[in-house]
């Protein structure tokens, strides 16, 4: 029995600033249609790691990588992939909720379609968007107000929504949740939850509860490095490497 082929596949991964090497060789793969949570300290990387995933790194002057990224089998940094586009395949979303503040709660979600020159009735896709992230009926008698109007919560449903708006394949989520109150972030974990069912999910996250509801696969980085990678339920009950079992059970 062969595996699906993973969504992506990241081999010898290097990541400099200048000249501070900050990721040393990540090899590992993110599964189709599934959440990899990705922990470790802070300033291990797990950031920098994540923007590499769609190029985000090339707009931080000083930022270069080495290695092989590939999405779908198809190298990422390929004289054929256009950086935008890709970040186009592959979203992201923010610790902090980002919305457009001069624009609309209907204009944040529909930026991205006219930005992009996408077709179709951008209202119908508008409501579908904010279905997906749960916010459609908490907003749907408000489209026109200011997105500075909602909760923290629903300003960052509101950017999962605008991310959805472009039809990517993989949502990169860094501590999407860390800003927000309990009832907020248990919000955000259901609809990672569902959005799994369509989307490829990394989520960079320090809470490990949060690790442990949301994801199949968990990541520990520490200092640069890529320690282990596993079935979350494996790394969180029975690591192989005694510094993520030191990490998960809360030791530093
Ligand atoms: P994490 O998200 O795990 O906290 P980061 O990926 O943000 O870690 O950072 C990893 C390392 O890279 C840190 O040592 C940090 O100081 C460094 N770093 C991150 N961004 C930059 C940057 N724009 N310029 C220089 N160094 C950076
Ligand atoms: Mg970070």
């Amino acid at each position: 029995m062969s595996a699906a082929p993973p969504k992506i596949a990241v081999e010898g991964l290097q990541a400099y600033f200048r000249s501070s090497h900050v990721l040393h060789s990540v090899t590992t793969t993110i599964p189709a249609l599934s959440v990899t949570a990705i922990i470790g300290p802070s300033g291990c990387g797990k950031s920098t790691f994540l923007r590499c995933l769609n190029r985000m790194h090339e707009l931080t002057p000083g930022a270069r990588i080495e290695g092989t990224i590939r999405l779908d089998g198809q190298d990422v940094h390929g004289r054929d992939v256009d950086p935008v586009s890709l970040r186009r395949r592959v979203g992201m979303v923010f610790q902090r909720p980002n919305p457009f503040p001069t624009m609309s709660i209907f204009d944040n979600v529909a930026s991205g379609l006219r930005l992009n020159g996408m077709g179709g009735d951008h209202e119908v896709i508008v409501e579908r968007c904010l279905r997906q992230a749960a916010l459609w009926d908490e907003v749907k008698d408000r489209l026109k107000a200011s997105p500075l109007s909602l909760s923290g919560g629903q300003q960052q449903r509101l950017c999962i929504a605008r991310a959805l708006a472009v039809e990517p394949e993989v949502l990169l989520m860094d501590e999407p949740a860390s800003a927000l109150d309990p009832i907020a972030t248990a919000k955000i974990e259901d609809l990672i939850h569902e959005l799994k069912a369509s989307y490829t999910i990394a989520i960079v996250t320090h809470n490990m509860q949060q690790a442990a509801r949301v994801s199949d696969q968990t990541a520990f980085f520490y200092m640069g490095d890529l320690i282990e990678v596993g079935p979350t339920e494996q790394i969180f009950t029975n690591p192989r490497e005694q510094r993520t079992e030191d990490y998960v059970t809360g030791k530093f």
